[in-house]
Parts: C-alpha cells; structure tokens; sequence
C-alpha cells in the first residue's frame, strides 16, 4: 500500500526555506512555502558560498549554476588595514576545490535567491503569508496568518529567520542579541574604481573594525563590500537602513588607500544591526522545527549564515527519508546531527578570528552535507 505523503509547511521562502523545499523535492512530501513578501526585492549584497555551501548546492542541482555566474578568486587574501601587509594568503581557484571537493563562489545575494527559487515550482510557494501563530493538535500543525487565512500540516519547519514568530512562540520571547556592530554592504559597478586595482577577494583587518571586499560576477563587473563597524548607539528599530556614505568613510578614514579608494566609489550603501543568539537549549518540539537563521543566528564573519541553513536543509531531508522510527526520530536525528555543528560555527563566527592568520578550514569547508554521518 503506497503511504500517505507528509504534508510539510515552510514558512519563509529566504536561502533556508527555498533549499529545504528543493531538497524535499525527491522525497514525495506534499510542500508549501509560506512567505509573508509579495514580492523579493533585490538588496545590494554579496555573499560567499564555500565549498561546503557549494557541495550541498551540488546535492540540489544547483552548483553549475551558481558557478556560471558567480566569481572564483584565484586567493583570498587578509591585509593589515594600515600598510596592508598580508596576514594570511590562501590558495582558492582550482587549489580549494582539490583539497575541499568544491570551489569557492562569490555571488549576488539576488542570484543565489533566483537560483535557489528556480529549484522550486512556483506553485509551491505562497506568497503574502504572514504566520503569526501555529497549534498542534495531536499529529497535525495549525498555521494561522495574518490574512485571516490557516492551513494545515504534518510538519512545520521554521526557516522564518532571525525573527522568528515560531522561536518565540517555541521558546518565549526574547529579541536577538545586538552586537553592538554594524554591517555598511553594498554592491555597485566594477567601472566606477575608475583604474583602482583591487584584490579579487580581501577581508582587510583594523584593530577595532573590518572590511572585506570581493567581486560577486564572474566577468568582475560588480563589486561588493561588507563591513563590521562598533556604532553601539544604532537604534534595532531599523535593523536595515540606508547608511550614511560620509560616516562610513569617516569611520575607515585610517585604513589603507584601496578601502578608501572603494569607499569612495561607491555610490551608496545599506546598514545592518549584527544581531546573535546563543546557541538554543531546542530546536524542535512535536512536528514543529527550526532551521537556518531561525535557530542559530550567527556573526557574519566566517560567511556562513546561509551555507549553514542550506546544510541544515540538506541534513532534515535525509533524516525524514529515513523513515524508521517516525517523523519524531527523524526530527531529533536532524537537531542532533545540526546542532553541534552549527553551534562550533556560531561560536567561531563570534570570535572573529577566522582566517586572518593561518588557519585550519577544513571542518567548516571539507563537510559534505550529503556525506556526513546522521545522528
Ligand atoms: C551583512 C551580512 C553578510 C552575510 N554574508 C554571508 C555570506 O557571505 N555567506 C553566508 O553563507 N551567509 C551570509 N550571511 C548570512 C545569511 O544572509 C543568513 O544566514 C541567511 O540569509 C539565513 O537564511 P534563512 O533562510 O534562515 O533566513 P532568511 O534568508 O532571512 O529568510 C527568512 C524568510 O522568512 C520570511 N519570514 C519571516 N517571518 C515570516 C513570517 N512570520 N511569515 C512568513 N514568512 C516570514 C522572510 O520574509 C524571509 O524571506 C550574511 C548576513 C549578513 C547580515
């Protein structure tokens, strides 16, 4: 007798959502993507996909795509921000695929969300869904919108982000952490450097503050730069702001000529709070479950935000594929696989070390989510 298909909610349609839709693809569930925008507006940022990103994009179909139109830097480089002498060189381009089993890509945040919605049928996502609350009764998730709508579901999976309605209902309220930090980013043409060399990808250390700075097309047309600046007074009412251009210059106004050179390009540029959780005592409870930002925010300093909720996308379909022991076993198999890992990157993202002097990378870039060992 064929079984019944497991109806699963995702609420939000970000990097989380979407690959935990198309890994579900093969499965045979019956998936609804809930996201509360009509519509996805297309901010200026780049992002980094590492190996290990790249690898579980791989698993989706997806890496031929991502490399087609992203950017492979042959070196990642970490300067001292005064004379910007180098702190640590490492060897990407054809070097870190040998040695990690995928490249390293550098992309517009806006490509990697088309690329990742193409894996999914249109009709799957709903859009103008705002969940405010969810009910279990029994086996069955009641979702309730905003709308005044519901909807019904065997599992419910919270790729809602760092906000999220559903950690708070699960966990009780509590706001992110501020940092205290906040990240200028912004994308803009490659031509406005008018002749300003730059490195392909450069993360330039000051004793307070950082930049990095890379290129996110493959043809180097469009740069991008994300920063890490104190500005503890910045109000969370507004998590994401347009910055302002002469702050931003002030505050790097003792860094090297080429951060200065880029800043001075650029035309104009978004601000976001750094916001952090610690790691969460629970990330599932009955056929509810968080995954990506919705349980372990993160610093973006080892630009591996969306790379863990990806994994974590890849890692919750193989254990509902296991179907011993029911979608209970299946959903502490995923939170004992994810968790530790994903709480060793948040505590790494949060030292703010990574990469500046040599340093071992093959725990975060040589995992394959499709490889690793279930718990
Ligand atoms: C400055 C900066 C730079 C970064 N750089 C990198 C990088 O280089 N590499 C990397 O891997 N990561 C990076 N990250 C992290 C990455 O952006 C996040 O970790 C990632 O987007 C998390 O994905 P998610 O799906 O969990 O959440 P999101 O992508 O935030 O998606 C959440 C979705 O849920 C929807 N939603 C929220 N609430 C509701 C609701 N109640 N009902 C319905 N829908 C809802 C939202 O509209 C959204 O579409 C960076 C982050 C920042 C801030």
């Amino acid at each position: 007798m064929a079984s019944v298909p497991l109806r699963v909610a995702i609420i939000g349609a970000g990097m989380g959502g979407l690959a935990c839709a198309a890994a579900l693809r093969q499965s045979g569930a019956e998936v609804t993507i809930y996201e509360q925008a009509r519509a996805f507006a297309r901010i200026g940022a780049g992002i980094q996909m590492t190996p290990n990103a790249v690898k579980a994009l791989r698993g989706l179909g997806l890496e031929e795509q991502v490399c087609d139109i992203g950017f492979q830097a042959s070196k990642g480089l970490n300067r001292a921000s005064d004379d910007g002498r180098v702190t640590n060189e490492v060897e990407l381009g054809g070097r870190i695929a040998e040695q990690c089993g995928a490249p390293l890509i550098t992309l517009h945040r806006g490509d990697l969300h088309s690329i990742l919605l193409s894996a999914v049928e249109p009709e799957t996502i709903q859009r103008g869904k705002r969940l405010l609350r969810y009910d279990q009764h029994g086996d069955r998730v009641e979702l309730t919108f905003e709308d005044g709508s519901s909807a019904e579901a065997d599992l419910l999976v919270a790729a809602d982000g760092v906000h999220s309605v559903v950690r708070e209902q699960m966990l009780g309220a509590e706001a992110p952490r501020f940092t205290g930090r906040v990240a200028y980013r912004t994308t803009f043409p490659a031509s406005l450097l008018g002749g300003l060399r730059i490195d392909e990808r450069c993360k330039w250390w000051g004793p307070d503050r950082h930049i990095v700075i890379y290129y996110i097309t493959r043809n180097r047309d469009e740069v991008y730069f994300v920063t890490s600046t104190p500005e503890p007074e910045f109000s969370l009412e507004s998590w994401s702001a347009v910055g302002d251009l002469g702050a931003l210059r002030e505050a790097y106004r003792d860094f090297h000529p080429t951060v200065r050179g880029v800043l001075d390009a650029c035309p104009q540029v978004h601000k976001w709070a750094v916001v952090v959780r610690d790691p969460l005592p629970r990330w599932h409870e009955g056929g509810v479950v968080l995954l990506g930002d919705a349980c372990h925010p993160m610093t973006p300093y080892m630009a591996q935000g969306a790379a863990s909720a990806i994994e974590d996308a890849v890692i919750l379909s193989r254990c509902l594929a296991r179907r011993e022991g029911g979608l209970e076993a299946s959903l502490q198999s995923y939170v004992a696989t994810r968790h530790p890992r994903a709480s060793a990157i948040q505590q790494g993202s949060a030292e703010n070390t990574w990469m500046r002097d040599k340093t071992d990378f093959n725990w975060v870039y040589g995992y394959d989510a499709w490889q690793a060992p279930l718990a």
